[in-house]
């Protein structure tokens, strides 16, 4: 072609129609087309519509060509394009560019989770010569609050909790400007007509200080954060308490006062610069902890300068995040050190999102309180991440990733309408429609009737939100759940169809979702270990606890092809919270006490278990009395770290053992020492069922062997982790194939379950595995723990409605009417 003829098409006049997918509504897209549209004098307009943002336009090929470019270069902040399809475009368009309103009805912006202020919002809070100088909700299109203050649709201002804030001349200016980046941003607001926040005492009485030396009420409260006081704040999607975590007496009240022993705090530090003085960040994390959704970055932390030990008892980790709200960048604006920044509650309840609340349960933890007149419309907790193996992996997903919807794989496409309820522990819940699921933000353990209310909340929040009408409901089989209880309820009273799901298939379902493995793909390994979940019926007369199981699974259906050894859990419950327990099971079920004294006598855990109630314990498990048996994962990391002297007597929190167990794990001996000495774990047959099982016995050997050669305690975590990780690949190896048969039933690994929170473990067994030559699926923005369990419910019941030909109603669903209690 000659370069004539190249410029001769570029300058030829088309009309084209330009489709943009993704997240594209509600982050400012409209504007960023409209100026870019009319940089190229290009004449058309841009809209919302149900498929997210349509361009018409007209003008020479070339450069709406450069327009596409630049949309695909420089997307708005929070925008996150999936697709974008040229079409002719046959009809008139008026000369200029224009923004098109989405007429009522019509079209639905979909919610956008909270995003951490973006850079120009933050020199403009710290400038000043802004007219937002010091104002702690400066927001703009790119930044600010979403869920946590939206109450209903549409999304506009009055929907959410800044409708008693109408905005000052100049403010609505910049509203209805599309040059300016807060165009038809909802929740702008400035000094003259948003929210104020103050200093107050929670006990009523006046806050007083020297005027001339603070800047305001939020630089007075971190004034009182310096001298060691605990301050409660009402942050974005919660109450939060901080205190100054250089400080040891300051960290130490505050658990004393909130009830929390040992869990790990979060903190928040103002930059870079002041976490690296405590932790090794790499650039990953960096990126993790500077991105919109801000989340909690869990860090490794060797110094070079140390917190006190109160902080994250244990842990070789800190869990870090920078201030992601106006009101924090200005509160930590004169603070070089780190502040301990947990949630507003007291020991186990969710965290305080209301006024009143707060007075009453947090003023007897914190004297002050840094408040603000914006109401908190939904409860929304940090998110955790972790980098492991390479990824970053959301532990808990809360803010700034709730409620962005996650595409189905192919196959999903003609899904109905789903509500899936999720689990009890770490609860959230998930909805399909269009062919994309919403995973909820993290809402807790339901065993808590306040966490319980609010799922209902969020529940029917959702439901609004997304204007969803469930055509099937699904949730655990679980006979106990609260969650499980409700959707039975609900799909009786509404008459809807009702998927019970096995928990370790949801897990395993929700790690190929997430990785869009297509719903006709060959089925996998699916290793799932966690805590306990509910076995499926088949399999009750062998005990109904499972908790580390191998599954050839697809979304459909899964069968069960290998487990951990079952093993006692004397005292049902308590088990799960006192790891001797669990040590004494298993010991009891490899050697019994006679060979164990006999071998072990001289060693600290046998004088420990000596002092137990042993004959109780003896009956109840001959017995099978309260004392079930289960093929948990969780249960055997917990017997470990009991015979390693770690968290012997009682967790203070769930996953406490196995966590300190991971975090004493000694990197050197994992490097360089071999495989040889990794504690030796077999997989004989269960008896009567026949099915391979990983049996400990070796293994427990070995440990009391160490223990006897008094082998570092790091040294043992390390041979524990190898040796459970080759013991994952071994059976791995042998299933893939079927005797008799050539040839492996199955190619690809998935790993899923909250054991898989374990950096140590996920790296090990994804590495092992890949030598072997396995694809290896894993979680990264769903989390591997229960909090990805109700994604997995989803897509299976999304399976099994379209195998029963119930798929996906166009323009509405005006048979089904949901929620008609009005939870
Ligand atoms: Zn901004
Ligand atoms: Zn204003």
């Amino acid at each position: 072609m000659t370069a004539m003829l190249a410029r001769d098409i570029a300058d030829r006049r088309v009309s084209l129609q330009i489709r943009v997918r993704g997240r594209v509504q509600g982050v400012g897209f409209r504007p960023t087309v409209w100026r870019f549209a009319r940089e190229y004098r290009l004449d058309g307009e841009v809209l919302n519509d149900g498929e997210g943002v349509l361009i018409r336009v007209s003008g020479p090929r070339g450069e709406i060509e450069r327009l596409v470019e630049r949309l695909r270069g420089e997307p708005p902040l929070l925008a996150a394009i999936e697709a974008i399809e040229l079409s002719p475009f046959v009809g008139r368009l008026d000369e200029g560019f224009r923004i098109v309103e989405s007429a009522a009805g019509e079209a639905r912006t979909e919610i956008s989770p909270d995003a951490g202020i973006c850079a120009a919002c933050a020199a403009e809070a710290l400038d000043p010569f802004s007219r937002r100088y010091r104002y702690p909700f400066t927001n703009c299109t790119h930044c600010g609050p979403r869920l946590t203050i939206v109450r209903g649709i549409p999304y506009d201002r009055a929907s959410t909790t800044m409708a008693p804030y109408p905005l000052c001349a100049d403010c609505a200016a910049e509203y209805s400007e599309p040059a300016d980046r807060r165009f038809h941003a909802e929740p702008i607001a400035c000094h003259a007509c948003g929210p104020k926040a103050r200093l107050v005492r929670f006990d009523g009485r006046a806050v007083s200080y020297e005027q001339h030396s603070m800047l305001d009420d939020v630089d007075a409260a971190m004034s009182l954060i310096q001298k060691g006081e605990i301050v409660a704040i009402k942050a974005l999607g919660g109450y939060q308490l901080a205190c100054d975590a250089t400080r040891a007496d300051a960290v130490a009240r505050l658990r004393q006062l909130k009830r929390r022993d040992r869990k790990p705090f979060a903190l928040m530090a103002r930059d870079m610069d002041v976490i690296r003085k405590y932790c090794a960040v790499s650039s990953e994390e960096e990126q993790a902890l500077r991105s919109a959704a801000a989340p909690i970055v869990l860090l490794d932390a060797p110094g070079p300068q140390y917190l006190p030990e109160s902080v994250a008892p244990g842990m070789s980790t800190l869990g870090f995040m920078l201030p992601s709200t106006p009101l924090h960048v200005l509160l930590f604006r004169r603070m070089g050190r780190p502040v301990v920044m947990t949630s507003g509650n007291l020991s186990d309840e969710p965290q305080v999102t209301d006024d009143a609340q707060a007075a009453a349960r947090l003023g007897m933890i914190a004297p002050f309180a840094l408040i603000h007149d914006r109401d908190i419309a939904n409860r929304v907790d940090d998110s955790v991440v972790r980098l492991t193996a390479g990824k970053v992996r959301v532990l808990r997903r809360a803010r700034g990733h709730a409620p962005a919807s996650i595409r189905l794989p192919r196959g999903f496409e003609t899904a109905p309408q789903i509500l899936a309820f999720g689990p009890e522990m770490k609860a959230t819940f998930c909805l399909v429609k269009d062919g994309r699921a919403v995973l909820s933000q993290h809402q807790g353990d339901l065993e808590d009737a306040a966490t319980f209310d609010d799922y209902r909340k969020n529940l029917a929040l959702f439901r609004d939100l997304f204007d969803h009408q469930p055509q099937a409901l699904a949730c655990d089989m679980h006979p106990e759940y609260v969650s499980g209880k409700l959707a039975r309820e609900r799909a009786q009273a509404q008459q809807l169809p009702l998927v019970e799901v096995q928990h370790h298939h949801a897990h395993i379902a929700a790690c190929l979702a997430e990785n869009g493995r297509p719903l006709d793909a060959p089925p996998v390994l699916g290793i799932a270990l966690d805590g306990l979940g509910f076995g499926a019926r088949t399999d009750m007369r062998g005990g109904g606890i499972w908790g580390g199981e191998f599954l050839l699974c697809d979304y459909r259906r899964f069968e069960r092809l290998g487990t951990f050894k079952p093993v006692a859990m004397p005292g049902g419950a308590q088990a799960s919270r006192e790891p001797w327990r669990n040590l004494y099971a298993h010991l009891m079920a490899e050697m019994g006490w006679a060979q164990f004294a006999m071998n072990f006598g001289e060693l600290e855990i046998f004088r420990a278990l000596a002092g137990k109630p042993r004959a109780t314990l003896d009956a109840i498990i001959k017995g099978g009395v309260n004392s079930p048996p289960a093929s948990s994962c969780g249960r055997l990391f917990d017997a470990v770290a009991a015979a390693l002297g770690i968290c012997f007597e009682r967790q203070a929190y769930e996953g406490e053992a196995a966590m300190r167990l991971e975090a004493m794990v000694c990197r050197k001996t994992m490097v360089e020492e071999g495989d040889e000495l990794a504690y030796p774990l077999a997989i004989p047959n269960l008896k009567g069922s026949g099915l391979p099982y990983v049996e400990p016995v070796a293994m427990w050997n070995a440990i009391l062997g160490d223990l006897v050669l008094r082998a570092p305690v790091g040294v043992m975590a390390a041979r524990f982790h190898k040796g459970l990780a080759n013991v994952l690949v071994a059976m791995a190896l042998k299933l893939a194939r079927r005797a008799g048969e050539t040839g492996p039933r199955f190619e690809t690994v998935a790993l899923s379950g909250g054991c898989f929170h374990n950096r140590v473990l996920l790296e090990e067994t994804t590495r092992r595995l890949e030598e072997k030559e396995f694809e290896v699926l894993t979680h990264a923005e769903v989390p591997a723990g229960d909090g990805g369990v109700a994604l997995g419910q989803a897509a299976i019941a999304a399976a099994h409605c379209m195998d029963a030909g119930i798929t996906r109603q166009e323009g509405g669903n005006p048979c089904v009417s949901v929620f008609q209690d009005g939870s």
